[in-house]
């Protein structure tokens, strides 16, 4: 055995979700990921490991050469021989039609080190997100997982067709949406009753799953007519008929509404599950990025003479972050800031302390500066006060407190940076219309998300794709970048964005 280890992990579905626990351990201790089409991209988003998506089709993998299955073993193999961690990430469960079994024995007769790290499988998890039970008492006492991918009416098929219509349970057919018509037919024939409920599911436990239900007979035309996509399951039995009473996940309040999220990418983590949880598919269209400052010696200065202070002011969970990670790395910690009181802009802000044990002195009621400089007046007069914040923001804090002879003295403890483009995916789904609302979430975001539109997603706003805005100071900077708002959040932050979106759909 060598130093280097695969694991073999099971990405789940399609729902970034349902990985399970030990998959993001592998995932987050990996020097190297090579992941198949069906993994949800969102999984990887907080991966710091080498990440590369292997083809063994051309479909949907424009710009990357096709590997075989010999290839993959064998980056599996020498990765591993120079002693890496390496994840071999694959849709489902890894064992379940996935390669995961060939893979496993090319490590084997290669004497590498390997584990097995089970998914959840596309039969469970779609027909769950159907309202499907393929073994519900009364309906199955059994469930056949099949290969749609051979032809039933070939003489050396596999599949012996007799067998599977008298079945006593539930049949799931994989990889079988081309194929349907015949898989239909050959059930038929074969004496499988014509009514049997039977539905495909497409794009499972995705916010683009669709499912068409139907008997037997008239699955291929309803499917055809629905357009229904891979990947696709078959799924035919007693059992689908309780889809019309436990369905759920079709129901959801933003279900299959595409949302672009514009804050920087390393701070949408909580915008993605929030996105997912309303049954929406979050698209990445970040305009900022967020980095540490170049120059950390005004912070320094200022931590070494906190004492000066009587207040410390944050008006972002970044500044938050920034500014006590900085305190500790330079060797103090929360003591150092015993004799200040606090304040926050807001409740996300004071979140972030919280989770440093600190509590905010003061939020105002409402999340803006203005708010802000007026509920700290009556409290500062003559006082100093250090404001950790962003290289870039509005000067509305000094100019305020300087009618109390208050001074204000910024450090900046981050930095913002104007994103120069977008992914080129993300980019065409803008431009195709396929997004439905974009939630601008500041100022500066409605600026450059302005900046960084192409003409052809520019045309699509007011169409296809409407903006939501996350409070009247940014409606405004948007429309002087030219953008119209289609809508407005009450409460400025991204709940209020989802809330405005929601209130827009189902008035
Ligand atoms: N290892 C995977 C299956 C790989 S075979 C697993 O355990 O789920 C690929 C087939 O899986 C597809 O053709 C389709 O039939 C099915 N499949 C995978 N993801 C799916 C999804 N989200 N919705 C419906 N079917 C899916």
């Amino acid at each position: 055995m060598t130093g280097g280890k695969v694991y073999l992990v099971g990405a789940g579905p399609g729902d970034p979700g349902l990985i399970t626990l030990k998959g993001i351990e592998c995932l987050q201790k990996a020097d190297l990921i090579l992941y198949d089409g069906l993994v949800n991209p969102l999984i990887l988003q907080h991966v710091s490991s080498e990440v590369e998506r292997t083809c063994r089709v051309s479909e949907g993998c424009k710009n990357r050469r096709v590997l075989q299955q010999d290839e993959i073993n064998q980056r599996l193999i020498s990765a591993a021989l120079e002693g890496k961690t390496v994840v071999r990430l694959k849709g489902g469960d890894p064992f379940i039609f996935g390669r995961g079994s060939e893979e496993a024995v090319a490590l084997r007769n290669a004497g590498i080190d390997y584990e097995v790290v089970p998914g959840i499988t596309a039969a469970t998890a779609a027909a769950g997100y159907a309202g499907i039970s393929v073994t519900h008492r009364a309906h199955a006492s059994a469930v056949a997982l099949i290969t749609g991918h051979e032809d039933p009416t070939k003489p050396d098929s596999a599949l012996d067709y007799d067998v599977l219509a008298n079945f006593p349970g539930t049949l799931v057919f994989y990889m079988g949406l081309h194929k349907l018509e015949r898989i239909v037919e050959s059930l038929i024939q074969s004496g499988k009753a014509d009514e049997t409920p039977a539905a495909v599911i497409s794009r499972g436990t995705t916010p683009f799953q669709r499912t068409v239900q139907s008997q037997l007979s008239k699955l291929p035309e309803q499917v055809r007519q629905a357009g229904l996509v891979a990947p696709s399951l078959i799924v035919i039995g007693d059992c689908v008929s309780l889809r019309d009473q436990i369905a759920w996940f079709e129901q959801k309040p933003l279900f299959g509404l595409q949302i672009g999220i514009t804050r920087a990418e390393e701070q949408s983590e909580t915008e993605i599950k929030r996105a997912l949880e309303l049954g929406a598919q979050p698209v990445l269209l970040p305009t900022i990025k967020i980095d540490a400052p170049a120059d950390w010696t005004p912070v320094d200065a200022a931590i070494a003479r906190l004492e000066e202070y009587q207040w410390l002011v944050f008006t972002s969970a970044n500044g938050v972050n920034y500014f006590l990670n900085r305190l500790w790395d330079t060797g103090f910690d929360a003591r150092k800031l015993s004799h200040l009181r606090i304040a926050t802009i807001g409740p996300s802000t004071a979140e972030a302390l919280q989770r440093f044990h600190l509590r905010a002195d003061l939020i105002p009621e409402q999340y803006r500066a203005e708010a802000l400089a007026a509920a700290l007046k009556p409290l500062v007069k003559n006082q100093k006060i250090l404001w950790a914040g962003a290289n870039r923001g509005r000067e509305v804090l000094q100019t305020e407190l300087a009618e109390v002879s208050a001074t204000v003295e910024k450090i900046v403890v981050y930095e913002n940076h104007d994103v120069s483009a977008w992914d080129t995916e993300s980019l065409k789904l803008l431009e195709s219309g396929a997004i439905d609302w974009v939630g601008l979430s500041s100022p500066s975001i409605a600026r450059n998300f302005g900046r960084l539109l192409t003409e052809e997603a520019r045309q699509q706003l007011g169409r296809k794709t409407r903006l939501v805005s996350i409070s009247p100071v940014t409606t405004q900077a948007a429309s002087e970048a030219g953008l119209t708002v289609d809508a407005e959040a009450e409460e400025y932050h991204w709940d209020g964005i989802f809330a405005a979106i929601q209130r827009n759909v189902s008035p």
